[in-house]
């Protein structure tokens, strides 16, 4: 196949430049942060998730603090009611022990309330402390999104740059080969897994390396500079 010296070097620019281009392909869509990124973010939900029922439990134990204080603070005044009281019907037997029973039973109550009052608040405290370890656990998971984020846009934006420089390149240098020519390359490109070319190293492909018997041999140096490896199907030059 005739090619110029000149396009055969534009062909190996070309080669170079696209095998470029594929590696900073692969690089980004291989970058370590994307998987990092989604396991965190899952963690940071099951994380959310957590902190929400620990909320709720914290809400469930205040409620019953506040109404064991209420009730503290009425049976406080009842029994100063009742005290009050009891200094007024000094004389009468039958109201005193009345009033007596009364504020015997308001003491009794108030020990159990106030025996539920420590449960209850070293509740609210075991649960507070709970609470603070998830929400540093949360804080200290969206710090590392955040830094994995910024640095796959760090990784990412230069491989792109890359991509982007390497197809500029690819135009400019397809728009100097002949179409024919081009059309070869790209098919020995998705033939050869994105190695186009190869040379002919004395009787061996020089990219497969497979022998290539002697007949075929003569046919492939026959058609110097420009060939075919009959084994990877690649462009293959033929150097005289
Ligand atoms: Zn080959």
């Amino acid at each position: 196949m005739y090619a110029s010296d000149e396009e055969i070097t534009l062909l190996k620019q070309l080669e170079t430049v696209d095998r470029g281009v594929a590696k900073a392909r692969k690089q980004f869509d291989e970058l370590p942060h994307r998987q990092a990124i989604l396991t965190t973010r899952t963690k940071i939900a099951d994380v959310k998730k957590k902190q929400a029922q620990v909320r709720e439990m914290l809400n469930d134990a205040e409620a019953s603090l506040n109404a064991l204080v209420s009730e503290d603070e009425r049976l406080n005044a009842k029994q100063h009611a009742i005290e009050e009281k009891l200094q007024e019907v000094k004389g009468d037997y039958r109201s005193v022990e009345a009033q007596t029973k009364e504020l015997n039973g308001v003491a009794k109550r108030q020990e159990k309330v106030s025996v539920e009052l420590e449960e209850v608040s070293a509740q609210v405290s075991r649960v507070q402390a709970v609470l603070k370890q998830v929400d540093e656990a949360l804080s200290q998971l969206h710090s590392k999104e955040k830094e994995l984020i910024e640095s796959f846009q760090a990784a990412g934006t230069k491989l792109q740059a890359a991509i982007h420089e390497g197809e500029k390149a690819h135009v400019q240098l397809a728009e100097k080969i002949n179409r024919d020519l081009l059309r070869e390359y790209d098919e020995a490109m998705r033939h050869g897994g994105g190695v186009a070319l190869a040379v002919l190293d004395g009787t061996h492909c020089g990219t497969c390396r497979s022998a290539i018997d002697p007949g075929r041999l003569v046919k492939i140096r026959s058609e110097a500079p420009l060939s075919h490896c009959p084994s990877c199907k690649r462009l293959m030059i033929v150097e005289s």
